[in-house]
């Protein structure tokens, strides 16, 4: 049903794929969030005769640039570089920025429209936007990742500041390229305003917990899922897709909370280890060597590497996509179920197809959406913007505290409006319905 896009709400789904035409991921992402909101609107027609949806759909506005940078061998390269800022009704922009070839002007628009209502279901003052290139940094060095990241501010600078746009990392922008994107913006504005960037170095102004966050959010979402539903995640099979920061973390706090983490992947394959994932022989190689998931398997006895077919045909009790958008198709979720699934919850930004979430729906499992259940990284980009204002630096154990206390209200939030419209245990329509909610009145209350 969630698919169907309300009469009411088509006029404003057409002129989205009339305005943005070939973008394919950005009108799924709005078709998504459309497809909840007929009940909403239905209750609330104010927000239709007040066009909220209209320009809910429309970035407030969209920076494309250059960057030109040179390479180890002297030869000059060009990049696209992109900052969609998309809404600032309930703080200034926030989200974060995605290195990686694939990057387009839709990219970054579906990434961005997500990011209003992850970041309003936080309940922190944070707006959304989201930002990036096409560079990739696979195989660049420290000094060719350098020069892209300061080209890169060169331009960026002017549109940001700690009340203006916040950026953060997102896929291929990590802890050290935030140090040289901050490096650059402090020596062009010859201000040292920390909190401009979210994910910075504890010694410069970081917070601890943030490398953390999404992944442990995502585990504390679905902890949150599995109580509601008188289950737990102890004992049972997980499995996690890719390896990077949001992965690593998912694994650790999987494994902390007693559940078996049984695969793993990287855009190479995947690997399978049945006595569990070893979360510092996963580091070593994917953090620190920057090898290929196979190196895994290579040094870990028992574990098998996989190079065709799919990590999703590894049966399992908990999915915890957290690699890419549309990573889990139709067929994966049909295998996933006929393995017995029973809970997703989605780490990565919209990384079940909508066919997929078809299925998980039709056949009963538990499906978190990434907007509520990888808010965790963002909004603990918050806690790091409150830290930098404050001056103040707090403890790992205050901080991972905060997170847990928001995924769980972020839950709640969820589950309580799903049951107020008559859905109980739809958590795609709770936190569309909730997220949009939040953002049109701030938006009715300031006026066209
Ligand atoms: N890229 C992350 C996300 O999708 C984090 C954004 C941030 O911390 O601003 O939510």
């Amino acid at each position: 049903t969630e698919t169907t896009i309300d009469p009411a709400l088509q006029s404003a789904y057409d002129e989205v794929l009339r305005r943005n035409p070939g973008e394919h991921e950005f009108h799924q992402a709005v078709e998504e969030v459309l497809g909840s909101l007929g009940p909403v609107v239905r209750r609330h027609p104010h927000y239709l005769e007040a066009s909220v949806i209209e320009r809910l759909c429309e970035p407030e506005r969209q920076i494309i640039f250059r960057v030109p940078w040179t390479d180890d061998a002297g030869q000059v390269q060009i990049n696209r570089g992109f900052r969609v800022e998309y809404s600032s009704v309930l703080g200034p922009y926030k989200g974060g920025l995605r290195f990686h070839p694939s990057v387009m002007l839709g990219t970054v628009k579906f990434l961005g429209f997500e990011q209003i209502f992850k970041n309003a279901l936080t309940g922190m003052p944070i707006g959304g936007g989201k930002g990036g290139s096409d560079f990739d940094p696979k195989g660049r060095s420290d000094a060719e990742v350098m020069r892209f990241c300061q080209s890169f501010m060169t331009e960026l600078y002017r549109h940001l500041g700690e009340y203006t746009d916040v950026p953060a990392g997102d896929i291929g922008v990590g802890g050290r390229e935030i140090g040289y994107l901050f490096g650059q913006y402090k020596r062009i504005t010859n201000r040292y305003e920390a909190g401009v960037l979210t994910g910075k170095g504890l010694a410069w102004g970081g917070s601890r917990a943030r490398t953390e966050a999404t992944g442990f959010g995502t585990v504390y979402f679905a902890r949150e899922m599995a109580r509601h539903a008188g289950l737990s995640l102890e004992g049972t099979r997980v499995v996690v897709s890719g390896s990077g920061n949001v992965a690593i973390y998912a694994i650790a706090k999987v494994t902390e909370l007693g559940g078996t983490v049984v695969a793993c992947s990287d855009s190479s394959g995947y690997v399978v280890d049945e006595a569990g994932i070893d979360l510092e022989l996963l580091r070593e190689v994917k953090e620190e060597r920057r090898e290929r998931i196979s190196a895994y398997a290579a040094r870990r006895p028992g574990a098998t590497f996989v190079a065709a077919g799919s990590i999703w045909d590894v049966p399992c009790d908990v999915a915890l996509p957290c690699a890419t958008q549309n990573e889990l198709d139709e067929a994966a979720a049909r295998q996933l179920v006929s393995h017995g699934l029973e809970i997703v919850a989605e780490g990565a930004n919209m990384p079940c197809t909508p066919g997929a979430v078809r299925v998980f729906r039709e056949a009963g499992v538990l499906f978190g959406p990434g907007k509520a259940a990888n808010a965790g990284g963002v909004a603990t980009s918050a806690l790091e913007m409150q830290q930098n204002a404050s001056r103040d630096s707090w403890t790992f154990e205050h901080t991972d505290a905060r997170l847990g206390q928001i995924m769980t209200s972020i839950h709640e939030r969820v589950v309580t409006t799903a049951e107020d419209y008559g859905r109980p245990g739809d958590y795609v329509f709770g936190a569309n319905a909730s997220g949009f909610t939040q953002v049109a009145d701030a938006m009715l209350a300031m006026g066209v």
